[in-house]
């Protein structure tokens, strides 16, 4: 992935500063290269002097969110999602905590839905972790392809891909992560994607959502610098074939070019 080769421009210092991610379930929520989001958190940091100090907590693990600064859950089909849920929700009381004192938590698709109060599956409608106002049902036929996004937390329009069949709705004056302008999001209706609360991002952008969308990783990783160090400015990277792969996606989908099966 291009994100591999960028480089430092001017090596801004930091001086000795880590941050620790906890990926959630990594072995069961992984769809469609989700875990390149823990390699480019890596990477953008360590470019810029942030040591990454990554623990994987599986699902037999009783972790600790003390000292931790980002949370990373990703992306997985149903069957997954009911093995992780029953884990999450025991670890609700910390992770809920951790949020509301500004922590940092991206999630992908199924970790998104699973931020809600609850989700609809084919039979069963599970409890969520409720951290975010929105619940999620199931809908028919599934909402596969190319997404763009408009989002706020982005320079760049956040490119990639969506495989749901969840159907995301937003409780009253929840803030979306942006305006679907290729493609469906939330629910296909209401032209909305994802959800922003506190430092929380939830978005179905698979593919992976952070090597294609460099803002949206240097927003994370500035929202952490910030609530631990008291300083957002990360020193700019070389992004430019990152930018370049964002640009031709954006203009060949907008163009019309990709046929959608
Ligand atoms: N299982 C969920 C759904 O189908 C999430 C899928 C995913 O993470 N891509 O809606």
């Amino acid at each position: 992935m291009s994100a591999m080769t960028s480089q430092a421009v001017d090596g801004a210092p930091t001086g000795g500063r880590t941050l620790r991610i906890a990926h959630l379930y990594p072995e069961l929520l992984n769809l469609y290269g989700d875990s390149g989001n823990i390699l480019c958190l890596r990477r953008r940091m360590e470019w810029r002097g942030i040591t990454p100090d990554v623990m994987e907590v599986r699902v037999d693990d009783t972790p600790s969110f003390s000292g931790v600064d980002i949370v990373f859950i990703g992306g997985g089909s149903d069957r997954e999602q009911r093995i992780v849920c029953d884990k999450l929700l025991a670890e609700r009381a910390e992770i809920r905590a951790f949020v509301e004192d500004g922590g940092v938590l991206a999630a992908v698709c199924g970790g998104y839905q699973l931020l809600g109060s609850s989700y609809l599956m084919a039979d069963e409608r599970v409890e969520g972790l409720s951290l975010v106002d929105l619940y999620t049902d199931h809908g028919d036929p599934r909402l596969i392809g190319n997404i763009v996004v408009e989002s706020p937390i982005s320079p760049q329009p956040i490119v990639g891909y969506e495989n749901h069949g969840g159907r995301t709705h937003l409780g009253e004056g929840v803030t979306p992560l942006g305006r679907v302008v290729y493609g469906h999001g939330n629910d296909g209706v209401t032209g909305y994607e994802g959800v922003l609360y506190k430092n929380v991002v939830g978005t179905y952008v698979h593919g992976p959502l952070l090597p294609k969308n460099p803002g949206v990783a240097d927003c994370l990783i500035a929202r952490a610098m910030e609530r631990k160090y008291g300083t957002a400015e990360l020193g700019p990277l070389d992004d430019a074939e990152e930018l370049a792969a964002n640009q031709v996606m954006y203009h060949r989908l907008m163009a019309g070019e990709v046929r959608e099966s």
